[in-house]
C-alpha cells in the first residue's frame, strides 16, 4: 500500500476541519487504489475515500482507521451507440471542474451548468450532485465499481446506483451507513455534441438563473463563464481569498416534505414539486430501455421547500455567528457554514445545531445536512 505520513484533515477538507487520521494511503493509479481497499477491508481497518473534501464534516478527534485518497486522472473518449453523442470514461480522483471546461472546449453538452462545483468526479454521483437544474443523473451512463462485500470490481449502470435529491446507493447520510459500500472508481457520461454555436438552452431553472427567455440562444461557453460568475457572487466557488468558500457548499438540504406541512409553511416560503425538470433531457441506459419513458407525474408529489428562506425566517441571517465562535454563516448565502480560520468541529456543530432549533421552533421542521458527518454527530 501507497502508505504516507497522514495529513491532517482540516488541510484536505473544505470546511477545514479534523486532525490526522491513524493512516493515510495515496492511490495514483487504479491498481493502486483496488490493492490498497482490498488490503484496507482483508485487515478489517475502518477506512473511508476522500476525493477533494468538498462534502466532508469530519470531527476533532482522529480518525481511528485510513484514509484512502484517491489521485488518479484521466479522461478517455468513447464512440456512443447514439448519433450526435460522445461519451467519456473518466477517472474517479479527475477535478469535476476540469472536466467540466474540457467538455466545454469540445462542444459537449450536458453537465455545464455544474461547472465551479468543487471536488473529484467520482464522488459526483455519489450525492448526485447538481446544480441549476442539472444533476449528473441526466448524463451518467455507468460506473465501475469496488464492492466491499465481495472485493469485485464490476461495471453498474446508473439505473441500479438509487439516485436522487442530493442522494444514491453510496452515501453515508448524516453519518450513517450507505445500503452499499463500494468505490467509484470511474464514471461513464453521454454528452450531446453540439458544438460552439450559439443555441437555445433546455432547463428553465437554468434559463431563470441565468436571465435567459426560451428563445435566447448562447454558447456553451457563455453558459459556463455565467454560471461560474452566478457562483462566485455567492462564495459558491473555490477561492483562497474568499474566507466564504471555507464551507462544505449547502450545508443544509432544501426540505422535501408533504404537499399538507407545506401548506403550513408561509406562502412566502419558495416551494417546488419534487418532480424532474421536464425540459431537461433524461438518459434512459440502454439496456434498461424497453421502449417506454418513465410516466412523468406523481398523483401528489412531495414538495422541496428552500431551507435558505427558513434560516434566514428563523432570524438567523448571513454572516451571524455565536458569541466568540469562529464559525459563521456565510456573509453571501444563507446555507452555507463556514470557518473564518481556526473553527474546531465543535464550533461548526454548535452553530448547526442552532439553527437546526431556531428552523424547528420557528417551523416545526428538523433541517439534515448534506455533508457526510466523519467523527461528529448534529
Ligand atoms: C463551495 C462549494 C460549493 C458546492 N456546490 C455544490 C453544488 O452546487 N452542487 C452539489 O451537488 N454539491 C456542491 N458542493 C458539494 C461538493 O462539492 C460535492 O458533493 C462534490 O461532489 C464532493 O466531491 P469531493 O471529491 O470533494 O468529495 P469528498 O468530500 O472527498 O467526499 C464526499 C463523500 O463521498 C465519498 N467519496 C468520495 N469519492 C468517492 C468515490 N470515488 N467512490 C465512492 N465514494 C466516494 C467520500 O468517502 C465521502 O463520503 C459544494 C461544495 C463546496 C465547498
Amino acid at each position: 500500500m501507497p502508505e504516507i505520513a497522514p495529513i491532517p484533515l482540516a488541510q484536505l477538507t473544505t470546511l477545514r476541519t479534523g486532525a490526522a487520521p491513524a493512516r493515510m494511503v495515496d492511490a495514483f493509479t487504479t491498481d493502486e487504489l483496488v490493492a490498497s481497499l482490498r488490503a484496507v477491508w482483508a485487515e478489517g481497518d475502518r477506512w473511508f475515500v476522500l476525493g477533494g473534501g468538498s462534502n466532508l464534516f469530519v470531527g476533532d478527534e482522529p480518525f481511528d482507521g485510513t484514509v484512502v485518497r484517491i489521485l488518479t486522472e484521466g479522461i478517455e473518449r468513447l464512440a456512443s451507440p447514439h448519433d450526435g453523442r460522445a461519451r467519456l470514461r473518466v477517472q474517479a480522483g479527475h477535478d469535476w471542474d476540469a472536466l467540466v471546461a474540457y467538455t466545454v472546449d469540445e462542444g459537449l453538452a450536458g453537465i455545464e451548468a455544474m461547472s465551479g462545483i468543487p471536488g473529484t468526479v467520482g464522488a459526483a454521483p455519489v450525492q448526485n450532485v447538481g446544480a441549476y437544474g442539472q444533476e449528473i443523473v441526466q448524463t451518467l451512463v455507468e460506473v465501475e465499481l469496488l464492492d466491499e462485500s465481495t472485493g469485485e470490481v464490476s461495471t453498474v449502470p446508473a439505473a441500479e446506483l438509487g439516485l436522487g435529491f442530493r442522494t444514491s446507493v453510496l452515501k453515508h447520510h448524516h453519518g450513517s451507513e450507505p445500503q452499499r459500500r463500494a468505490v467509484i472508481l470511474s464514471v461513464t457520461l453521454d454528452l450531446a455534441e453540439v458544438g460552439h454555436g450559439e443555441r437555445p438552452i433546455a432547463g428553465a431553472q437554468l434559463r431563470a438563473a441565468l436571465g435567459l427567455t426560451p428563445e435566447s440562444t448562447v454558447t456553451l461557453r457563455w453558459v459556463r463563464d455565467h454560471v461560474l460568475e452566478t457562483r462566485r457572487r455567492k462564495g459558491m466557488v473555490l477561492d483562497a481569498a474568499d474566507p466564504d468558500t471555507a464551507s462544505a457548499g449547502s450545508f443544509f438540504q432544501n426540505a422535501v416534505v408533504s404537499p399538507d406541512f407545506a401548506a403550513t409553511l408561509p406562502p412566502e416560503c419558495p416551494r417546488w414539486p419534487v418532480t424532474p425538470d421536464l425540459d431537461t433531457p433524461v438518459v434512459i441506459p440502454l439496456a434498461a430501455y424497453d421502449g417506454l419513458a418513465p410516466a412523468p407525474t406523481v398523483a401528489r408529489p412531495e414538495v422541496k421547500v428552500s431551507a435558505g428562506w427558513l434560516i434566514e425566517h428563523a432570524g438567523v441571517h448571513k454572516g451571524f455567528r455565536l458569541p466568540r465562535s469562529r464559525a459563521s454563516v456565510s456573509t453571501k448565502h444563507a446555507l452555507a457554514l463556514t470557518n473564518r480560520g481556526g473553527a474546531s468541529a465543535t464550533e461548526l456543530a454548535e452553530l448547526a445545531r442552532f439553527i437546526q432549533g431556531r428552523v424547528l421552533s420557528e417551523f416545526g421542521l428538523i433541517l439534515q445536512p448534506e455533508p457526510v458527518l466523519v467523527g461528529v454527530e448534529l
